[in-house]
């Protein structure tokens, strides 16, 4: 068996099965495992009569990043978040646009070592006001996700995830408990997509979004990456963004956003803005109040505007915020309408920087 498996930090969410095999329970994948066999996701193994994290303590670097990029245009506008990753991933994405990390298999990917204390540390330290997991999905490394974020509420640092939201419902109630704000990525709105692109299931993410809007106080977005000729239709577009209007509500921000030729997916060309554009049109007719373009260079699309009297509250270019409109509680100044998120007095300055940090190696 290798090291990094007998290594491994113990996981939560599994059980034996009658043919002896443990069957991991954290997403919907179920992994049926023998002795030494890691899961989909690479980095949950089988080690003996337990089921291990190898990647536990282990991130593929540190970096500030403005929040706007996770994407988050309504959690603290303006403010740096130290953001890290791990490798591996329970989807299967064809077009994934951090297939270096996420396609990991050599865990050489995950060289840097932090604990939890330290990664709030490194938080506190350089100003940021939140840590976030992302780069890959933090669902298939809930334990030390769980315990970063832990760490980081002590110190009155908040927390987000960046996960496509595909997570069994049990670790879900536990994982989110520990999370301030997430963007869900919901990447397409059928399940021939999520079947043929993925090898995951629409339905068991819808169930996630569900569940954040209706049972837990965490502020989430959504994005939809728009993949020419796959997801792209006006039609799917619309029936997206009738579903979150109907399920989730209207104050949820839903961010479409350009596909670039990536992993498997190199024939297929770029995103056109004009179909973001129309995509953004088109989620706003379904009555959603919140929709931007991302991923392209257009201001009019990634400012936010007042739903009630199209007052334009936060102007952004790329990640630079240029105009502020709103109370320190996050109301609109020219008619007094509430804007949805969480907004706390002045809005950052981080702008569009984006900086590597070294955060102090595990004891
Ligand atoms: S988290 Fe990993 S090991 Fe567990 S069920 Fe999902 S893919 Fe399989």
């Amino acid at each position: 068996m290798d090291q990094e498996i007998i290594d491994g930090h113990p996981g939560r969410y599994w059980h034996r099965l009658d043919d002896g095999r443990l069957q991991c329970d954290v997403c919907p994948r179920y992994c049926k495992l023998h002795d030494g066999q890691r899961g989909l996701c690479f980095v949950r193994a089988r080690a003996d009569d337990r089921i291990v994290l190898t990647t536990y303590g282990r991130s593929s670097g540190f970096c500030i990043d403005p929040i706007e990029k996770k994407p988050l245009n309504h959690f603290l506008p303006g403010t740096p978040v130290l953001s890290f990753g791990t490798a591996g991933c329970n989807l299967t994405c064809k077009f994934c646009q951090n297939w270096d990390i996420s396609k990991a298999r050599a865990l050489d990917r995950v060289q840097d070592r932090a604990s939890p204390e330290a990664i709030a540390q490194a938080a506190l330290a350089s100003g940021c006001r939140s840590v976030a997991f992302t780069y890959n999905d933090p669902v298939i490394f809930l334990e030390y996700a769980i315990d970063v974020a832990q760490a980081c509420r002590a110190h009155g640092i908040m927390t987000v995830a960046v996960s496509a939201g595909y997570i069994a419902p049990e670790p879900r109630r536990e994982f989110f408990r520990h999370m301030d704000a997430a963007n869900i990525d919901l990447k397409g709105f059928t399940e021939d997509f999520y079947k043929n692109l993925c090898s995951g299931k629409l339905a068991a993410v819808l169930d996630t979004l569900a569940y954040l809007k209706h049972e837990t106080e965490v502020w989430f977005e959504i994005t939809t990456l728009l993949i020419p000729g796959e997801n792209d239709s006006p039609a799917e577009a619309e029936a997206l963004s009738r579903w979150v209007m109907e399920h989730l509500g209207a104050d949820v921000p839903l961010h479409f956003t350009a596909f670039h030729p990536d992993w498997k997916m190199l024939d297929t060309p770029p995103t056109p803005p004009a179909t973001l554009r129309t995509a953004r049109r088109i989620g706003k007719e379904a009555g959603l109040r919140y929709v931007y373009t991302g991923n392209i260079h257009d201001p009019g699309g990634q400012s936010t505007y007042c739903h009630a009297c199209d007052a334009r509250l936060i102007g952004r270019d790329w990640y630079d915020l240029h105009d502020w409109t709103l109370t320190p509680d996050g109301r609109c100044r020219a008619c007094g309408e509430a804007c949805a998120g969480v907004f706390d007095g002045a809005p950052g300055r981080w702008g569009r920087r984006r900086q590597a940090v070294r955060v102090p190696a595990l004891a």
